[in-house]
């Protein structure tokens, strides 16, 4: 006698049959993210350039039950981020919720800045989220219409650096004040159709985000950083998983996570 099929659990698996993509998943918040949505059920599609990590990612997700795909892709490309939405569509038939996370952090002085470092952050924290979501926008508002949970979310990772400028990260400061804009227009033009915006601003976590900062600034951080226990990736993936689990009716428009001993 072959024993019967699992029975998923919906309270433990809320989203079974749906499909996520989330954009810088080979590291830090992305990959704590791609694991938190699978196991609540989700197919995952991972975005970003590290296809090798991308593909441990995925693996890992499988080997644990569930489905994901690797999606090699520089969303600064808009042709890029396009094609790796489609290829979601196409591999899992439809999408339901995107984490638009993939950005960058390079502090230091406005005068006297490299303007290269400012063209790398605007061209990912801000143009590459837009593309994502533009590319994404019409299968989101399809999964609202037509889902049988009747509802999508995009979550936009932005930071405290979005809400409060301290001095010293200008332009990382102006990407992330621009995606609380864009997140909010469209969130007013799409909510009436389900489609929920969801703004997530994490303050100091653990990850390789430093890591693209001369040696100084990453000294000064870790002396800021000394201070403090840091958030882990899973706590900020943690609060997505919340936001993409509520029910129909109820829209978390933003939530600030921070160490409890930053303090600004
Ligand atoms: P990581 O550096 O670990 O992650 C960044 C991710 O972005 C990587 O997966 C990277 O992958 C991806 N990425 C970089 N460039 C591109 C590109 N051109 N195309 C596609 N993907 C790209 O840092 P975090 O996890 O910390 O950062 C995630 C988000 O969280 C960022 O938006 C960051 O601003 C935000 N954040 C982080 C905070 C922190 O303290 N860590 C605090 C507040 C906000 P790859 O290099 O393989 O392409």
């Amino acid at each position: 006698m072959t024993s019967p099929a699992p029975i998923a659990d919906p309270a433990r698996t809320p989203l079974t049959g749906t499909v996520a993509l989330v954009t810088g998943a080979s590291s830090g918040i992305g990959e704590a993210t791609a694991l938190a949505l699978a196991a609540l059920g989700a197919q995952v599609a991972v975005v970003a350039r590290r296809a090798d990590r991308l593909d441990a990612l995925a693996g890992k997700i499988e080997d644990a039950g569930g489905r994901a795909l690797a999606v090699g892709a520089d969303i600064t490309d808009e042709e890029q981020a396009r094609a790796a939405v489609a290829r979601t569509v196409e591999t899992f038939g439809r999408l339901d919720t995107v984490v638009a996370n993939a950005g960058l952090m390079i502090l230091g002085p406005i005068a006297g800045a490299d303007t290269a470092d400012w063209r790398r952050m605007v061209d990912l924290n801000v143009l590459g989220l837009m593309y994502t979501t533009h590319a994404a926008a019409p299968h989101l508002l399809a999964a609202a219409a037509d889902g049988s949970r009747r509802v999508a979310d995009l979550v936009l990772v932005s930071s405290t650096a979005g809400r409060v400028v301290r001095g010293g990260g200008g332009v990382y400061n102006a990407s992330k004040y621009a995606v609380t804009a864009f997140g909010e227009a469209f969130r007013k033009e799409v909510t009436r159709r389900h489609l929920r915006v969801s703004l997530v601003e994490p303050g100091a976590v653990a990850t390789e985000l430093p890591l693209q900062n001369t040696a100084g600034v990453q000294e000064r951080m870790r002396e800021r950083y000394s201070a403090m226990e840091l958030l882990r990736a899973e706590d900020v993936a943690d609060t997505i998983a919340f936001i993409v689990t509520r029910p129909r009716h109820v829209a978390v428009n933003e939530v600030l996570v921070r160490p409890t001993d930053q303090q600004d």
